[in-house]
């Protein structure tokens, strides 16, 4: 038997429950099933690790960075099982190196995807900072796209301020001077600030990070009877009619039972890596699809904060409360082709040393070199066509990364004393914000998978969400980016219903 919905969205992660909120606001009639693989990770679907368990965000992360850590060692791998034991299980719930289930990112090691409810909307650190300038598609009308950023923004909780409410910081104005007159900008919109971030600052407690339950809170607590959420089950095939998707196979991970759903309309939002590997499980293979993977480099440091420098002395470093590990979270932005590269400066103690994390993401060409090889022979560990990542960074894009460098050490000798070993560009994969897979086009010429509406070219009910979708380089981190699009793409979804 075949169940019947309205909208079947594969993927409970950010774009996922953007799609579901707005399309349930804009069609409050609307049956609507979501698709999830993963299973809880905490005590309540879909909520922020910071709000379940103080320590949880953190260990999520640190357990993260091991692994990629691992995959540094093993880059020419193809799987991660021998280091790592027998590998994913059905109960494995967390962010596992795209490796860690037989594929070949020996060329795109950072790599990670989510295997629980909420994707990686549970993990993520919620930085929030727009697009400007390139980054933003020129296909798109301005005024839609502002209107849809703000739209956005709302969702996520984009918030620009102090991560504590009532925590007085006396280091956050001369790091902002220090950091302005570093890294100048000729746009007084662009200047060094408060990086925005998704969620809310409270008094006494850590910064609450969005989740996906914040974004559409009834597709996890059962409170809409027309909404329903099934995890646990892998979309294996999407089954087609001449241009409709007709059934959505799953199969469920513990049990291995098949069952099948049919969508007036299907989402699919599974990621930029496995909402391609669908398709392409699927026999749904346009010459774009998993072609111009792009990733922004990511060029890592830490420079400790010399506050004799800012006339201040250690006991001036406030304390956040209790499992904030942040003292501040700051932003030097991008100003287009002149500097398309931005800064994401997080402040915190550690090991009784006052640190600036001085992260740079600079864009990356986009170019059709760089792609996911999908196979019709080989499966992974869930038996999905295996992935060979290629990827490498042009001439121009290592002349970007040293100007970055320069930018980055700029910053950071204004704020203190840079040591070389502190510095470090990440393998590729490793800043989580991949797109480009199933971009979207204004053109159905090959370089595109999608419409301007998220349709997938010549189908009548198929769209696609999240940062697989985003066609430009981005500097930024790419959520708030794939949000915007996916208040467009739901628009275009509810029109369709
Ligand atoms: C530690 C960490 C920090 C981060 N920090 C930031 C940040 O500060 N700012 C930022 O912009 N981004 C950040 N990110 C990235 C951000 O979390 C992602 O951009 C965002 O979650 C992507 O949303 P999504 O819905 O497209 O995909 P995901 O959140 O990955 O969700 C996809 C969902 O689809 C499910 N799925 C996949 N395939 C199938 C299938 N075949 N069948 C059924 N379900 C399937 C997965 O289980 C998953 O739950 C961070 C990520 C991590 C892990």
């Amino acid at each position: 038997m075949t169940e019947q919905y309205d909208l079947v969205i594969v993927g409970t992660g950010p774009a996922g429950a953007v799609i579901a909120r707005q399309v349930h606001e804009q069609n409050p009639d609307a049956t609507i099933l979501v698709l999830e693989a993963g299973s809880d990770i905490t005590g309540v679907a879909g909520e922020h690790l910071v709000e379940a368990d103080e320590s949880a965000m953190n260990a999520s992360y640190d357990d993260l960075m091991r692994r990629a850590r691992q995959i540094e060692y093993v880059k020419g791998a193809v799987s991660m099982t021998e280091i790592e034991g027998d590998g994913w299980t059905p109960e494995s719930t967390g962010v596992f190196p795209a490796a860690f289930f037989g594929h070949n990112f020996a060329a795109f090691p950072g790599a990670s995807v989510a295997w629980n409810i909420g994707g990686m909307g549970v993990h993520w650190t919620a930085a929030t900072p727009w697009p400007y300038a390139e980054e933003i598609p020129d296909f798109i009308d301005r005024a839609e796209w502002d209107a849809d950023q703000e739209v956005a923004r709302g969702l996520l909780r984009s918030y620009v301020g102090p991560l504590v409410a009532d925590m007085d910081n006396p280091f956050t104005e001369p790091i902002f001077a220090a950091l302005r007159e570093a890294v100048p900008s000729p746009d007084p919109e662009r200047q060094a600030g408060y990086m925005p971030m998704g969620g809310v600052a409270r008094a006494g407690a850590p910064f609450a990070r969005t989740g996906p339950r914040d974004i559409a809170p009834f597709l996890f607590d059962g409170s809409a009877a027309n909404v329903t959420l099934r995890t646990g089950v892998l979309v294996t095939r999407l089954e087609q009619d001449g241009d409709r998707v007709s059934a959505l196979v799953t199969r469920d991970l513990v049990t291995g039972e098949e069952a099948r759903y049919a969508g007036r309309v299907v989402v699919v939002a599974a990621d930029a890596l496995r909402t391609p590997q669908l398709l392409w499980a699927s026999g749904i293979r346009p010459e774009a699809l998993g072609v111009r993977l792009n990733e922004h480099a990511t060029i890592d440091g830490e420079v400790e904060i010399d506050a004799a420098r800012f006339g201040l002395t250690a006991a001036d470093i406030p304390v956040p409360p209790n499992g904030e590990p942040f003292i501040g979270s700051y932003w030097s932005p991008s100003i287009g082709a002149e500097r398309p590269a931005h800064g994401q400066l997080m402040e915190r103690e550690f090991d009784g040393r006052h640190l600036l994390s001085v992260g740079w993401y600079c864009a990356t060409e986009i170019r059709p070199e760089n792609r996911i090889e999908f196979s019709d022979e080989l499966v992974d560990s869930v038996g999905m066509p295996h992935m060979t990542v290629h990827f490498s960074y042009s001439d121009a894009d290592l002349a970007e990364i040293r100007r970055t460098q320069a930018v980055q050490l700029a910053a950071a000798n204004a704020i203190g004393v840079f040591p070389d070993e502190e510095r470090e560009i990440q393998p590729p994969g490793a800043s989580l914000h991949y797109t480009g897979t199933v971009r979207m086009g204004a053109d159905d010429d090959g370089e595109s998978v999608v419409d301007t509406d998220g349709r997938v070219w010549g189908f009548g009910n198929l769209f696609l969400a999240g940062n697989g979708v985003i066609p430009t380089a981005l500097t930024c981190n790419s959520t708030l980016t794939a949000a915007v699009l996916s208040v467009r793409i739901a628009r275009a979804v509810s029109a369709a219903l």
